[in-house]
């Protein structure tokens, strides 16, 4: 009976290992004054409130590769490891996060809609190179943010942004979140055949046996002070 409760703890932690590794997702980060703070703006004060918080704290992000790596591997993640997710290409992910990031030592991933690339208010061609040359990881939003009924052309939405963002940056673009964060499983097999390795939605819990296509965000609220963010944060992490 013993031996069947240490197997059976040791499989449910890793079950769940994929909802323990913190993954933040922050949509327009502003210029103070610009917006109102709330679940999709903070402005860059509040952003580096809870970025210095987190890295007084000791923590440090890891990329998708290393979490994917982790989780098929079935190893635990590093001890104060988190991932920050930026949707949706705004410009100010170039101008106002990136810097930020690179102060505190972090390394983010930028999911992008190639709809809106070299747009006014969006990332540039340029900008997005830059992202992943400075060891970003640029990944993929679809081509123009469709909800999960709308996928018609899903090489256009799929298989196409992944080439296009694989062109600009010169590596490979192998990640995706959904749009609205949304997805079903027409949606997932699409995905696989579109060449992803793992997909990322918001705040559900990942589907069962299909945990590597389901892998669940933290939509942060731009009204969170650091200790309230370090606070969700601890919840995901294991003890
Ligand atoms: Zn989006």
């Amino acid at each position: 009976m013993k031996m069947f409760l240490v197997l059976l703890g040791c499989c449910l932690s890793l079950a769940t290992a994929a909802q323990q590794l913190p993954v933040l997702c922050y949509h327009n980060i502003t210029t103070p004054g610009q917006h109102q703070n709330d679940l999709l703006h903070i402005d860059s004060r509040q952003f580096e409130l809870q970025l210095k918080t987190l890295a007084d704290s000791g923590y440090h992000t890891i990329l998708p590769d290393e979490m994917v790596a982790l989780l098929q591997q079935h190893k635990p993640f590093p001890a104060r490891a988190f991932m920050i997710t930026f949707d949706d290409s705004h410009d100010g992910h170039y101008s106002i996060a990136a810097p930020l990031l690179q102060r505190y030592h972090f390394k983010g991933v930028f999911f992008v809609m190639t709809v809106t690339v070299n747009k006014p208010h969006y990332l540039s061609v340029a900008q997005i190179k830059a992202l992943s040359e400075n060891g970003h990881a640029v990944e993929s939003h679809t081509w123009d943010h469709p909800r999960p009924d709308g996928y018609h052309d899903w090489d256009k939405e799929l298989l196409l942004p992944r080439q296009q963002l694989e062109k600009i940056t010169g590596r490979p673009v192998r990640y995706i979140a959904y749009p609205f964060g949304a997805y079903n499983d027409s949606i997932i097999r699409q995905v696989k055949l579109a060449g992803y390795k793992a997909a990322f939605q918001l705040n559900r819990q990942p589907a069962e046996g299909k945990e590597l296509y389901t892998l669940r965000r933290m939509l942060v609220d731009g009204r969170w002070s650091g200790t309230q963010l370090l606070r969700k944060i601890s919840r995901y992490v294991t003890p």
